[in-house]
């Protein structure tokens, strides 16, 4: 596949248009990618060699820098668009979206997936971050992850005993690109499934900011500590105004006009960071993947 005759690449795609925040820098080029013969011969022509690599789930968690992305941007969707349920596990392709996936669970009476109906998601970027709420993770989840390794040009299957998954914290082994989630399966009532998800629904339009362009939580909560009270009681009244400002709602989010720039997003951030610094003596982790 040469690049001048290559149906799948997006020359400049605009993050910021379908990112959740509204903003980022634009990827220079993109490949949308529909099956595993078009990923491997991609990876085989000339045009990847050296060059930097970004996988784009649902970007409701990758804010990219003003400038751009120089690299080989990936998008899947196509045959890893699928959701297909075995006799022992359900193999998800990593473009299934978090929300149609726990309602096609909740059709199945399947059980476990309700906390995806709250998450914006894809379910390759939730294997990356090892997404979770309501006490529940995606580690706890899988049996295994399939992915490609852009170095040798091959397709692995890793069990998740092999894997170390941590708190926001998943598969994220340099130059690959996750292609499925093989989960378990656990029957339910779907009755208690629906409440569930309802229930996850109602307490996340309660606690957390709706209909504004956000990342979810901006920080990782440190060991026994909240992001959001370490955040509240270290900054003043200005950070919470502005195109850029921390939500009145939930501390660990804020909210950003369309289009503001990237890099003062970032920038805002950083001045979170020194505040809770200074004040607690605690350096807060991104949880928000910003691509520089
Ligand atoms: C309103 C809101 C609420 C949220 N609530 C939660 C929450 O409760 N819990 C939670 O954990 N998160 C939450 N998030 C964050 C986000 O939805 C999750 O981190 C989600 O897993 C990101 O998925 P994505 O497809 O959007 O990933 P993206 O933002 O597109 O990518 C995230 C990272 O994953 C990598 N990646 C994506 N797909 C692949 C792939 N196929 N192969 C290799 N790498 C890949 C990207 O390179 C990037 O580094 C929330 C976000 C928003 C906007």
């Amino acid at each position: 596949m040469t690049q001048e005759n290559n149906k799948n690449l997006v020359i400049n795609y605009s993050s910021a248009k379908y990112s959740w925040l509204k903003t980022g820098g634009k990827i220079k080029n993109l490949y949308k990618i529909n099956s595993q013969t078009e990923l491997i011969n991609l990876f085989n022509g000339n045009q990847t060699i050296n060059k930097s690599l970004l996988v784009i789930g649902n970007l409701s968690n990758t804010l990219i820098k003003d400038e751009g992305f120089k690299g080989i941007g990936i998008k899947l969707q196509g045959d890893f668009a699928n959701i297909q349920i075995n006799s022992d596990h359900i193999l998800v392709g990593a473009a299934v979206l978090d929300n149609y996936f726990s309602k096609f669970c909740y059709k199945k009476g399947i059980k476990g997936f309700e906390f995806l109906y709250t998450i914006p998601g894809s379910i390759g970027g939730n294997i990356f971050m090892n997404a979770g709420c309501y006490n529940h993770e995606i580690k706890d989840k899988l049996i295994s992850v399939i992915f490609f390794d852009i170095n040798d040009k091959k397709i692995y299957e890793k069990n998740i005993n092999e894997l170390q998954f941590d708190y926001r914290k998943g598969f994220q082994k340099k130059n690959t690109i996750i292609l499925y989630g093989k989960f378990k399966i656990f029957h339910g009532d779907q009755n208690n499934i629906k409440n569930l998800m309802q229930e996850y629904e109602r307490i996340r339009n309660q606690t957390q900011p709706q209909k504004v362009n956000c990342c979810g939580s901006i920080f990782k909560n440190p060991t026994n500590e909240s992001a959001w009270k370490l955040i509240k009681s270290s900054i003043d009244e200005s950070f919470y105004r502005g195109p850029i400002k921390l939500s009145k709602i939930h501390s660990n989010f804020f909210e950003n006009e369309p289009y503001v720039s990237a890099n003062s997003i970032n920038l805002f951030i950083s001045k979170i960071q020194n505040k809770v610094k200074e004040k607690h003596k605690i350096l807060l982790e991104k949880e928000l993947r910003f691509i520089d």
